[in-house]
């Protein structure tokens, strides 16, 4: 496969030497332990990076408690507030470099990387360059019945403290951004560990952060493994918050290392989503629907329409639209500008998802599109349907994080509504109906935290976005996130 563009110079500028950290606003190369992040398209090395120790934790701690004390938490909101803004502005002129690196390093599709990760980073740092200004309390009447007495009651929002952001390799631009805006806005200072397999745009915000005019200390960024650098900040006594994106499996680690100072910890995990199709929805657009909820970013979506349930009179012909659109996806190289496909992101990935087609197999799904690896290097999958699936097949029941769509049918309304929850996760669905009343109560009765209808993965920063069950702790974006980016202090004056 040939490459169609040429790597921007800012790219290739980070690419041609190690990737080291930034910690107090400096840049920090290892001292000696460095891994390599891979091209998913054909696994060759794209960079070296610094493999992050317990001692470089320590130090971004100090830097990130050393900035909170200092002039982070002297800035006035306003100010946050234009710096988040200027961030923003940032990244938005540096959108091609940030877009080639990220398909690069993921294997997703530069055309996707320029229309949707980075309008989304860009929009979500605007969105919370608003928030610092609105942070506000309450005054509170009371009664005081055990102290009487007059008293002027009032509560104020304030920054946790010291945020450990630990996430995924899917959208790690957008993820960092979805961790970082939110924290910033309400005064926090940050420790930012990326995912190993997708080094570099972090690499690249780091740089444009020390333009925006942060003070030294408030965004840190650490690069290594999760099981050095993650578990470091994790059980660290300095750290107060761990925000975390990733598996459901790493999520128990967090939750269990955080206990030591009984960090504050919000999760956002995995997910096996329900996208239901009704006999009287929009047939064509219920198909597309369901594709591109489950093969955009190769699957690799934590929200990924993967479990389709459609109704029997309406089932062969979304089968056939579903596996229609599958066989028309262009897989290709990431920088070739018209592949809709990609590689999954890395050898470990292809393993994972081959694993689970091949169980399909022997637990007897049908494949009515796609099963095979495609071409002969890199990380390339077949958009894949199967059907003749069921509750029992690994499949069905766990997150494959790969293009693979499994196909249910039903007849009624409960017994759809009750497949859909029978899932461990409950991150997000879908339901496809022209039926308003239908529409309502079955996201109604949905135990998931988005329901999109005849629609899906519409994100806003301004829409709550969470689990229920294991799919997470807490919401993250609109007003919603800053529950838990702020601690509430209340203040009692007598006023007599
Ligand atoms: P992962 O859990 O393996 O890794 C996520 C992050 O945790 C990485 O940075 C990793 O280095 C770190 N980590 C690993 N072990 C750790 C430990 N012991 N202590 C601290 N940190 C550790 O997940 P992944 O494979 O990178 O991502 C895929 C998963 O992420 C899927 O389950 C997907 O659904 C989920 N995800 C969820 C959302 C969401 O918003 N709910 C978004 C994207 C991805």
């Amino acid at each position: 496969m040939t490459l169609s563009i040429d790597a921007p110079a800012a790219a290739a500028d980070i690419l041609s030497r190690p990737i080291g950290h930034l910690i107090g606003g400096a840049s920090i190369d290892a001292a000696d332990d460095f891994f390599a992040t891979v091209n998913p398209c054909n696994g060759e090395v794209l960079a070296q990076v610094a493999s992050g120790t317990e001692a470089d934790v320590d130090r971004a701690v100090a830097a990130a408690r050393a900035a909170l004390d200092g002039p982070w938490g002297r800035m006035t909101p306003s100010e946050r507030g234009k710096i988040l803004w200027r961030l923003a502005d940032l990244i938005e002129a540096r959108t091609e470099e940030f877009a080639h690196l990220e398909a690069l390093d993921t294997g997703k599709p530069v055309t996707y990387a320029r229309l949707v990760d980075l309008p989304l980073t860009v929009d979500w740092f605007r969105y919370m360059a608003g928030w610092p200004t609105k942070l506000v309390g309450s005054t509170i009447p009371i009664s005081a019945v055990a102290t009487p007495g007059d008293y002027f009651a009032y509560t104020k929002r304030e920054p946790v403290g010291v945020v450990a952001a630990i996430i995924a390799w899917n959208f790690p631009l957008m993820l960092a951004a979805w961790k970082l805006s939110p924290a910033l806005a309400a005064g926090n200072t940050v420790i930012l560990k990326p995912a190993e397999q997708t080094p570099l745009t972090a690499a690249l915000l780091g740089e444009v952060i020390r333009d925006a005019g942060f003070p030294d200390g408030v965004v840190n960024i650490v690069q290594g493994y999760g099981e050095t650098v993650g578990a470091a900040l994790t059980a660290h006594p300095g750290v107060d918050k761990v925000s975390f994106t990733g598996s459901t499996e790493v999520g128990r680690h967090i939750v269990r290392a955080s206990a030591g100072n009984l960090k504050k910890v919000t999760l956002e995990l995995g997910g096996k989503s329900a996208n239901i199709v009704f006999d009287d929805a929009d047939i064509a657009a219920a198909a597309a629907g369901a594709a591109n909820a489950v093969f955009f970013n190769q699957g690799e979506a934590c929200t990924a329409g993967s479990r389709l349930f459609v109704q029997s009179g309406v089932y062969d012909q979304v089968v056939e639209g579903v596996a229609k659109f599958a066989a028309q996806i262009k897989v290709g190289d990431s920088l070739d500008p018209s592949s809709q496909m990609g590689p999954v992101v890395s050898d470990q990935q292809f393993s994972t998802v081959m694993g689970y087609l091949e169980s399909g197999r022997q637990q007897g799904a049908t494949f009515a599109y796609g099963g095979s690896q495609l071409g002969a290097s890199g990380y390339f999958i077949e958009p894949t349907v199967l059907t003749d699936t069921a509750p029992g097949m690994k499949v069905v029941d766990e997150e494959i994080f790969g293009p693979v769509i499994t196909v249910q049918r039903f007849d009624d309304v409960d017994e759809v509504v009750r497949a859909a929850n029978s899932s461990c996760y409950g991150l997000a669905g879908g339901v496809w109906t022209s039926n308003v009343a239908r529409a309502h109560a079955v996201a109604d009765r949905l135990r998931a935290g988005t329901v999109w209808v005849n629609s899906y993965n519409v994100f806003d920063p301004a829409l709550p976005f969470g689990g229920y069950k294991q799919s997470g702790w807490g919401r993250e974006h609109g007003a919603a996130v800053f529950d838990s980016y702020t601690e509430t202090k209340t203040v009692v004056v007598p006023t007599t």
